[in-house]
């Protein structure tokens, strides 16, 4: 009933030159998807190239952050206005980057996330708690409430996509355990059925944190894991073409 997706991130990575290179080569490794979509995140500088090279392909574009603003007098701020106008479907928001180096708190992700719907953009919206969370027990919590403030005020959530990134996973190679990312998937399903009631059966909620294509079999195989938002592994073809190929495969 889902349909899978796997996203790759490419963070503050990739000139022009080397963002084409990587688009072309991905576009050639998924020519045909079965119930799927691919989604390339490439930086803002690059967005137009990659683009250009994904046009009438299934790969579908992101961007990685957005202002809630339409327009104004925002020095340095991207709005989703330009990224619809640039050809992206997806944008990503509320990444633990942005939380940690930019400050970035539960209701910037909150305005942002109802801007991009209100504008035609798919947020994926990504919470995760961080090591010392976990060690101190407050994951639920924390969660809990990223998806709660996150989702305030926005009534329809069919064109949301949330991705559970575990801070300690990201970019550390210590990846989620399948049973400790499934059960945090099941509990921001559960969350998204009391507000949203049968419509939650229908969200996608991706896994993030050093996913490669060698762990992503196992993950993928739990019921509530609908794809991958992929960093690292997302920068080199044949790593990001795996696991693609090994989720397409299970789901
Ligand atoms: C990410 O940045 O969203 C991410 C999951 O990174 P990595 O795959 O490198 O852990």
């Amino acid at each position: 009933m889902r349909t899978w997706i796997v996203a790759g991130n490419w963070k503050m990575h990739n000139t022009n030159e080397e963002s084409v290179a990587l688009a072309k080569a991905i576009k050639d490794g998924v020519s045909s998807l079965k119930n799927g979509e691919v989604v390339l995140a490439p930086p803002f500088t690059s967005l137009y190239r990659v683009a250009q090279i994904i046009k009438g392909s299934s790969i579908s574009l992101a961007a990685q952050n957005m202002f809630y603003e339409d327009k104004g007098a925002f020095t340095g701020e991207i709005s989703p206005v330009m990224l619809k106008d640039i050809g992206c479907t997806y944008v990503i928001i509320g990444h633990s980057e942005r939380r940690k180096y930019f400050h970035e708190k539960d209701a910037d992700v909150n305005l942002k996330v109802k801007k991009a719907l209100a504008l035609g953009l798919k947020p994926i919206m990504c919470v995760g708690e961080t090591d010392e969370e976990r060690e101190k027990n407050v994951t639920r919590a924390v969660v809990g409430r990223q998806v709660k403030e996150g989702l305030r005020g926005v009534d329809k959530i069919d064109n949301v996509v949330i991705a559970y990134e575990p801070v300690w996973a990201i970019g550390t190679g210590k990846v989620a355990t399948p049973a400790q990312a499934q059960d945090v998937h099941a509990f921001i399903r559960a969350i998204l059925k009391d507000i949203y009631h049968d419509a939650a059966a229908g969200i996608r909620i991706l896994y993030g944190g050093s996913v490669t294509a060698d762990n992503i079999s196992e993950l993928i195989a739990m019921e509530d894991i609908d794809g991958a938002l992929v960093g690292g592994a997302s920068l080199k073809t044949d790593g990001f073409l795996g696991i693609i190929k090994n989720i397409a495969g299970e789901k």
